[in-house]
């Protein structure tokens, strides 16, 4: 394995447990030479990302954090930086709307899950760059990434309030790209053909739709998290030195198709 991304530091924040895409990049950027610390939302899922970040090695940070929380925002990644000895690389992996709003009729979106979605899903990316901005390592080439999906371009029945969420997710990769690229930091997004997780769980008629997905994709293959993790390497690394602001899909092609 090539150490591609040896000496730096990244943050991973959206690792639930094992099947959560954040832990397939948290642990490909550690085999390609990262330290990485991690964060968990909440005590319910603390001991399954302890657990994970035991096998990335025994000192791995592993921090509190609800980004609906300011405070722990800014705590979490002063943190970070500060046991890692700098920080090169955030991975944004969050997103949550309520029950409610991801069945049924989009028209029907409650005020409260609107903002709920959009807070959670889009602007803890912005509060979390604008704390790891002045914690990058001088010299630049820090890289942030988000998560999208398809659903925030394109009407994806059942995705309903995440859709909004998401394209204010890419939007504002797009102006933090310009704000933060003055500092020689990139932001980008990569945007994930369906994965089976537990957020996905929550999506009224996901099953059929990775399916389908599956069987229309250009690959003629749904993708796993290890897949998101590669284009993650990348974007963490030198190798995308020149690429900022952009939303790479990561989805077997499937965006690319008309029907
Ligand atoms: P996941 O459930 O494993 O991860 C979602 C994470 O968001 C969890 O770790 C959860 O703790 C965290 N989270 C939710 N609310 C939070 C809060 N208030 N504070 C801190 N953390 C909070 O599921 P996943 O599918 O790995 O989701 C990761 C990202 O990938 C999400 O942005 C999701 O929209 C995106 N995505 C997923 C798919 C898919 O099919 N699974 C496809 C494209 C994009």
């Amino acid at each position: 394995m090539t150490e591609l991304l040896a000496g730096r530091s990244a943050l991973v924040v959206g690792v639930a447990n094992k099947r959560s895409i954040s832990w397939a990049i948290a642990d490909a950027l550690r085999q390609h030479g990262a330290r990485v610390a991690l964060t968990y939302q909440g005590e319910r899922v603390e001991r399954d990302v302890r657990k994970l970040a035991e096998t990335l090695g025994d000192d791995t940070p592993v921090l509190p954090l609800d980004v609906t929380d300011g405070d722990q925002i800014a705590a979490a990644t002063s943190e970070a930086a500060e046991t890692l000895g700098g920080l090169d690389i955030l991975v944004h992996g969050v997103a949550f709307a309520p029950a409610e709003d991801l069945a049924g009729r989009f028209a029907d979106t409650s005020r409260d899950g609107w903002s709920t979605a959009l807070d959670i899903s889009a602007y803890s990316l912005v509060e979390l760059a604008r704390h790891a901005e002045p914690l990058m390592n001088e010299g630049g080439n820090g890289s942030i990434m988000t998560l999208s999906y398809l659903g925030g371009v394109r009407a994806t029945p059942g995705y309903n309030v995440m859709g909004p969420a998401k394209a204010a997710l890419e939007s504002s990769v797009r102006y933090l790209a310009w704000d933060l690229g003055e500092a020689a930091i990139r932001v980008n997004a990569i945007s994930a053909g369906p994965v089976r997780t537990l957020a996905a769980r929550g999506i009224s008629g996901f099953s059929t739709m990775a399916d389908s997905i599956a069987e229309r994709a250009p690959l003629r293959r749904g993708i796993e998290a290890t897949d998101v993790a590669g284009a993650a390497v990348f974007l963490a690394s030198d190798l995308s030195r020149g690429v900022t602001g952009t939303t790479l899909y990561v989805d077997a092609g499937y965006h690319a198709m008309g029907l």
